[in-house]
This record gives C-alpha cells, sequence and structure tokens, in this order.
C-alpha cells in the first residue's frame, strides 16, 4: 500500500481514546469476529438493505462521523428511509433481503474447527442482530452482540434500536464481554476488517486485520491477512494457541 487511504471518512483523526492495549496472554479463550466484510462477503448489511430498496445513507453516515448523530439516531435514518413508498418493514422481510448475503470465503471452515477445538467464539457487530442471530446459529457462534431493530405489535420496524455495540466504540463492547464472561481481554482475538474496528484490534491480546477495507487499520493490527479467505485465521491462530491438543 503506497498511499494511505482510509473509505470511511477516518475517525481515527477525529476521536482515539483507547485504553492501553493489553499484552498477549499465554492462551487464546475467545475470539471475536467482526460480522460484515469478515464472516460475511458484503461491506455493511445495513448498506444492503438500502442496495435492496435503491436508497441510501450516505448523508447520515457523514453525519455519524461528524457527531452530529448518535447511533439511535443513525439506526432511525436507515430504517425511514427504507419505508419508500409505503411499504410496512417487517423483520420477515428483512431476513428474506438478507438471505442473499453470502458466508466470506473460508467462513464455514474456520468456525467448524474452531468449534471442534472447544474455542469460544462471538460476533462483534455494529451490524443487523437479526443476520448476526443467524449465523451464528448455522457457524455455532458462541456468542452475538449487534444491533437490534425492535419491532411494533404487527412485528413492523418502529425505527428504534438496541445499540449493544456502538459503530465507533467497539472498544466499550469487549469490556462488557470480557467482564461479563470472565475472560481477561489478553486472552481475546479479535477480527476486524475497517478503521471502525481499531478500537476493536486495540483492546484485545491479539487484533487481526482482515482483508483491510482501510489501510489505517493495518497499522494498528498485530496480524494482517490480506486474502480474502477466513481460513487463513487459522495458522495465525495457532502461531499464539495450540490447536492440535
Ligand atoms: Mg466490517
Amino acid at each position: 500500500m503506497n498511499k494511505e487511504y482510509c473509505n470511511s471518512h477516518c475517525f481515527l483523526t477525529r476521536n482515539l481514546s483507547m485504553k492501553m492495549k493489553p499484552k498477549v496472554g499465554s492462551k487464546i479463550s475467545l475470539i471475536l469476529f467482526d460480522m460484515d466484510g469478515v464472516l460475511v462477503d458484503t461491506i455493511s448489511s445495513w448498506r444492503f438493505i438500502h442496495n435492496y430498496f435503491s436508497t441510501d445513507n450516505q448523508e447520515s453516515v457523514k453525519a455519524y462521523i461528524n457527531g452530529e448523530i448518535d447511533d439511535y439516531e443513525f439506526i432511525r435514518k436507515d430504517v425511514n428511509k427504507w419505508r419508500v413508498n409505503n411499504i410496512s418493514i417487517t423483520n420477515e422481510l428483512l431476513g428474506t433481503i438478507l438471505k442473499d448475503i453470502s458466508y466470506m470465503k473460508g467462513a464455514e471452515a474456520c468456525l467448524k474447527r474452531l468449534y471442534k477445538k472447544d474455542i469460544k467464539t462471538a460476533i462483534v457487530s455494529a451490524g443487523i442482530k437479526l443476520l448476526a442471530n443467524r449465523i451464528a446459529k448455522e457457524l455455532h457462534i458462541d456468542y452475538v452482540y449487534a444491533n437490534e431493530l425492535l419491532v411494533d405489535m404487527n412485528n413492523r420496524l418502529t425505527g428504534e434500536g438496541i445499540v449493544q455495540v456502538p459503530l465507533k466504540h467497539k472498544d466499550r463492547a469487549v469490556y462488557d464481554i470480557s467482564t461479563s464472561l470472565g475472560i481477561p481481554t489478553k486472552e481475546i482475538l479479535a477480527v476486524g476488517n475497517s478503521c471502525f474496528d481499531i478500537p476493536l484490534l486495540l483492546s484485545v491480546g491479539i487484533g487481526v486485520a482482515f482483508n483491510p477495507e482501510d489501510d489505517c487499520i493495518a497499522k494498528y493490527a498485530d496480524e494482517i491477512i490480506y486474502q480474502k479467505d477466513l481460513s487463513l485465521l487459522l495458522p495465525i491462530i495457532e502461531k499464539y494457541h495450540n490447536l492440535d491438543e
């Protein structure tokens, strides 16, 4: 990479207040996966739905990065855009749309091996929880931390959400997970692909940049996978944790 490049209006230049990165632990007890661009082969599950409705959220992305709106308003604006032509949007419809998102190459093989070796796994995504829950079920992922869209009595999206993983502060989700599971952050490995994952990578023992969407994340990673193949994570894990035991 010759040129410093960030696809996402790099928030790094605006805000990065992190605790000190933990040292690498003697073993890996938990692996955290970003979802969009890591477990699934799409840049953003939100954008995937916008593409379906022929809408876009560039304006709200910009406002969010600039700190003009928070995560809740971001969700509200997205859902409002989807309501073009006044159609009511249910979880069933979202599930049908999101079915067309495919897994990242190597994701199934990677997660199968980790499941067999009894290594705990979690999704930490600012993406849509409905999708994260399905993936977790299909790939035997133990825990899901993502953002939920709330529905009314008729199962229609209200525009409100539950933000479990703020897009700009994935480190907060890591500290919650570490505390609730009793796993020290130094024993956690995390995988992410964009500049929004820098706080995720810096808050754990081993940070892995996967198929980096932005150059900036590579600077903050302990390990980098340049090929779009998640099974390449396995040899990296083996450097820190014996998978043959
Ligand atoms: Mg991502």
